[in-house]
């Protein structure tokens, strides 16, 4: 089959899709009817993260029956942000639009980023105004995480917003020039600066398969955010390090007065065991905090490739 579109493509749909094979014809319907709406002109790039069930065939068997569907094949699971990081190298479009493959993000919203960015704006992102479905635990963990990375970094990320979004080739074209290993693509969209606006939306709740982001996945994304974006933890390590210095130097002070002019000598081994069982979890979770740090460094340093294509049918 003919597979090449000659002029040129308006919209790249960016889908990460890791073991989603109950939702794959839905997807596609959805997103080809939505994304019409805007252009003929499109491609659909799904992005297959080493998932262990049918969703691969049925990708293939998508591309082989549409011209306009791309897959890219992993040859192992290698998370989210580094699937989407993979789309946005291969994708061809004057924009992108990043979306789950879940139908948590509804690609109906679609239509209207697009008018958004004719408006002239180069980020249009999707900003939850409701989440269904999803555990009371993870909506706290998620407005923390938020809350906490506005005040680290000096930076304005969005709050309320995943990764759905419709991006420029500007911005696609930065982006691909930030070859950080641990992938922070919002952190990193915000960054770039250039005109930015939201639409709102209701993020429904994910009626098929599980959550790839367990509880670890989500900690690493959160640590990698946080990281990439913010000495604060350092600094705030340093600080904390000054101030229980200094206390402990008060005490110090009060402990010879007390010996020497009250004739008063402190006893009990309780104080000195809680103080110092103080001092060394405040020095582990330093080294800790430390060790994020160098630990992403070296990741930088190994300079691997960030992710391992096993086989795709987009031609360079
Ligand atoms: N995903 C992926 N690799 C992973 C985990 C998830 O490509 O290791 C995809 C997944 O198929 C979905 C999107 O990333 O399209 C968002 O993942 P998920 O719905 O599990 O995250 P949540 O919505 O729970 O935050
Ligand atoms: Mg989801």
């Amino acid at each position: 089959m003919e597979k090449m579109i000659e002029e040129e493509i308006v919209l790249s749909v960016i889908i990460p899709v890791y073991n989603e094979e109950e939702i794959i014809p839905e997807l596609y319907a959805r997103l080809t009817s939505a994304v019409k709406e805007v252009t003929k002109n499109y491609e659909l790039i799904f992005v297959n993260d080493g998932s262990r069930d049918s969703t691969l065939p049925q990708l293939i068997h998508l591309s082989e029956t549409d011209p306009q569907v791309f897959y890219i094949n992993f040859s192992r699971n290698f998370g989210h942000q580094i699937a989407v990081t993979a789309g946005i190298d291969a994708c061809k479009g004057e924009a992108a639009v990043i979306i789950d493959g879940d139908l948590q993000d509804p690609p109906e919203l679609i239509p209207e980023m697009y008018l958004k960015h004719k408006e002239g704006f180069e980020v249009v992102y999707a900003r939850r105004a409701k989440r269904e479905g999803e555990s009371y635990f993870k909506k706290l963990t998620a407005k923390w995480f938020y809350r906490i990375l506005r005040k680290s970094t000096s930076i304005e990320i969005p709050v309320d917003t995943g990764d759905f979004r419709l991006i420029d080739r500007k911005i696609i074209d930065c982006l691909k020039k930030m070859p950080e290993q641990n992938k922070f693509l919002r952190g990193q969209i915000a960054w770039l600066g250039f005109r930015q606006t939201a639409v709102l939306f209701n993020r429904d709740k994910r009626r098929f398969g599980t959550t790839g982001y367990p509880f670890s996945k989500m900690m690493k994304f959160a640590m990698d955010g946080i990281t990439s974006f913010s000495d604060k933890p350092l600094t705030l390590v340093t600080r904390l390090g000054f101030i229980i210095s200094a206390f402990s130097f008060l005490v110090i002070l009060y402990a010879i007065f007390s010996h020497f002019f009250l004739k008063q000598t402190i006893t009990g081994w309780t104080s000195l065991i809680i103080s110092s069982m103080f001092i060394g979890g405040v020095q582990l979770i330093s080294i800790g905090i430390i060790g994020e740090y160098i630990g992403r460094i070296n990741k930088n340093v190994l300079d691997r490739p960030l992710y391992i294509i096993q086989n795709t049918n987009i031609k360079e």
